[in-house]
C-alpha cells in the first residue's frame, strides 16, 4: 500500500470507528500523518519527514523517545514475564517502590502502582477519605487532575465537567495561589487539599513562593492531608526531581504517571506516608487494579526503574533547569519583538508556556510551527497558552531551531490575520 493510501485509509478508519471529527482537527493543527519511529527529541513519520518534538507527549517523554536503557530493561522483562500472576511477588514493583521512597520528598514510603494519572488521583482521593474518615476535598480553579469522576470533580474547567453532572459531592475549588482563600475553605471536615505544585494544563501557573508551605500548614492545622499531583511536574520536568522540592514541602500523598514509564510503558503511582497507608494494613485489597497493585505489571515497573535511574545518572532534572532558563530567555526575546501579541512567557525547567493575547493567533502559530516540523500545542485547560514541553534530553541547537520556527510561525500568523482584517480596496 502506498504511504498516501495508508494515511487516507487510517483517516477513514478514525472517522468510522474512533471519532468522526478528530481527523479534521488533527489535520487543522498540521499533524495529519502517522508517526513511525522516534529517538531522543526526534520523531519520524511514515512519509519520511523528521519532526522535532517540543510537546514531549504532554509530559511523557522526559527521558526522550525510546531511551536505550529503558528499551533494554523492557526487552529483558518482556522475554521473562511481562505481566505478573498477582498471587506471586513482583520484584520490579518492589524495587521501584523502594526507589520512589528514597527519592520522593518527606516521609512518603509506600507506593500503589496503576496505569494512568487519573487513576493515581482517584486512588489518592479514596485513600484520603479512608485515612481521615472525612469526605471533603478542596482543590484549585483551573486545576487538571484527569477525566474520571473523582479527578474530574477536583478539576477546574467547566466544559469538561458540565456534560457529566452530577459529579461527586463534597468537592470545592478555590483560586490557585491564594493562601487566604485556601485557609477559609479548609476545615475539620476536609479530608484533603489536592494541588498541582505548578499548574500544568491550566497554562503553566506558578504559585507565590510561600503558597505550598501555607497549604501544608493549613492542612496540618485542621488534620487534613496534602495531596500533590505531580503527574506532569514530577520526574525532572521543572528542574528538580519533583516540583515540591522548589518549595521545600512534603505531601502526605503524591500522584505520579506520564514520565514514570520512561516513555515506553504506561505507568502511574500513588506514594503515601505510613499513616495514610494504615487502612490498607488490615485489608491490602481495599483498593486494587488488575494491571496495577498489589500484583502489578512487571513490564511497566521495569521501565519505571530504568527511567528513574536514567533521570538520576544523566542528571536530567539539572539539565531541565539549565535548558529551561535558556529556552525562557530565547522566548522572552521573541516576546520583546511582539509585545502586543504575546502577553507573557513563563515556566520552570522545561515546563514552559507562552500566553497569547489572542487564541486565534495561538492556533495559527501552532499550525505554522507544525509546517516547520516542530511539534507543539496548547495547554488543555487554557487554549491561549502555547506549550513548549520538550524531552529533557533536548539540545541547545534543537531549542534554537524550535524558537526560530516559533518566531517565523508567529510572524506568519500575524501577517495572515492582518491581511484578512484589511479592508478590501
Ligand atoms: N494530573 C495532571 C497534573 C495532569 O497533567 C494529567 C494529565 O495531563 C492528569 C493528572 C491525568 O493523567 P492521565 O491523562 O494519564 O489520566
Amino acid at each position: 500500500m502506498s504511504t498516501e493510501l495508508l494515511i487516507e485509509e487510517t483517516v477513514e478508519l478514525y472517522k468510522r470507528h474512533l471519532n468522526p471529527t478528530l481527523p479534521n482537527l488533527i489535520r487543522f493543527m498540521g499533524f495529519g500523518t502517522i508517526l513511525e519511529s522516534g529517538e531522543g527529541a526526534i520523531l519520524r513519520d511514515v512519509e519520511g519527514n523528521e519532526w522535532l518534538d517540543f510537546l514531549g507527549g504532554l509530559g511523557v517523554f522526559n527521558v526522550g523517545h525510546r531511551h536505550p536503557r529503558v528499551m533494554a530493561a523492557v526487552r529483558a522483562q518482556l522475554e521473562r514475564l511481562p505481566l505478573n500472576v498477582p498471587v506471586f511477588f513482583n520484584r520490579p514493583a518492589a524495587e521501584l517502590a523502594a526507589e520512589l521512597a528514597a527519592i520522593t520528598p518527606g516521609r512518603l514510603q509506600y507506593t500503589f502502582f496503576c496505569t494512568s494519572g487519573t487513576e493515581a488521583v482517584e486512588g489518592a482521593l479514596k485513600l484520603a477519605r479512608v485515612a481521615t474518615g472525612r469526605q471533603e476535598i478542596v482543590s484549585a480553579h483551573r486545576a487538571f487532575h484527569g477525566k474520571t469522576f473523582g479527578s474530574l470533580s477536583a478539576s477546574g474547567r467547566e466544559i469538561y465537567k458540565e456534560p457529566f453532572q452530577p459529579l461527586l459531592p463534597g468537592f470545592r475549588q478555590v483560586p490557585f495561589g491564594d493562601g487566604d482563600a485556601l485557609a477559609e475553605a479548609v476545615s475539620s471536615r476536609t479530608a484533603a487539599v489536592l494541588l498541582e505544585p505548578i499548574q500544568g494544563e491550566g497554562g503553566v501557573i506558578l504559585p507565590p513562593d510561600d503558597y505550598l508551605g501555607r497549604a501544608r500548614e493549613i492542612c496540618d492545622r485542621h488534620g487534613a492531608l496534602l495531596i500533590l499531583d505531580e503527574v506532569q511536574t514530577g520526574l525532572g520536568r521543572t528542574g528538580r526531581m519533583f516540583a515540591a522540592e522548589h518549595y521545600g514541602v512534603a505531601p502526605d500523598l503524591m500522584c505520579l504517571a506520564k514520565a514514570l514509564g520512561g516513555g515506553v510503558m504506561p505507568l502511574g503511582a500513588i506514594c503515601g506516608t505510613p499513616e495514610v497507608w494504615e487502612p490498607l494494613g488490615p485489608n491490602p485489597w481495599l483498593h486494587t487494579s488488575t494491571f496495577g497493585s498489589p500484583g502489578g505489571n512487571p513490564l511497566a515497573c521495569a521501565a519505571g526503574l530504568a527511567a528513574v535511574r536514567v533521570l538520576q545518572e544523566e542528571r536530567l532534572p539539572e539539565r531541565a533547569a539549565d535548558l529551561g532558563r535558556y529556552l525562557l530567555g530565547q522566548l522572552r526575546a521573541v516576546q520583546a519583538e511582539y509585545p502586543s501579541a504575546l502577553r507573557e512567557v513563563r515556566g520552570r525547567g522545561l515546563l514552559v508556556g507562552i500566553e497569547f493575547e489572542d487564541e486565534d493567533v495561538a492556533g495559527l502559530t501552532i499550525a505554522g510551527i507544525a509546517r516547520r516540523r516542530v511539534i507543539a500545542a496548547y495547554y488543555l485547560s487554557n487554549p491561549r497558552v502555547f506549550r513548549f514541553e520538550p524531552p529533557l534530553v533536548v539540545t541547545r541547537a534543537q531549542i534554537d531551531r524550535a524558537v526560530t520556527a516559533f518566531r517565523e510561525a508567529l510572524a506568519e500568523a500575524l501577517a495572515l490575520l492582518a491581511e484578512s482584517d484589511a479592508p478590501e480596496s
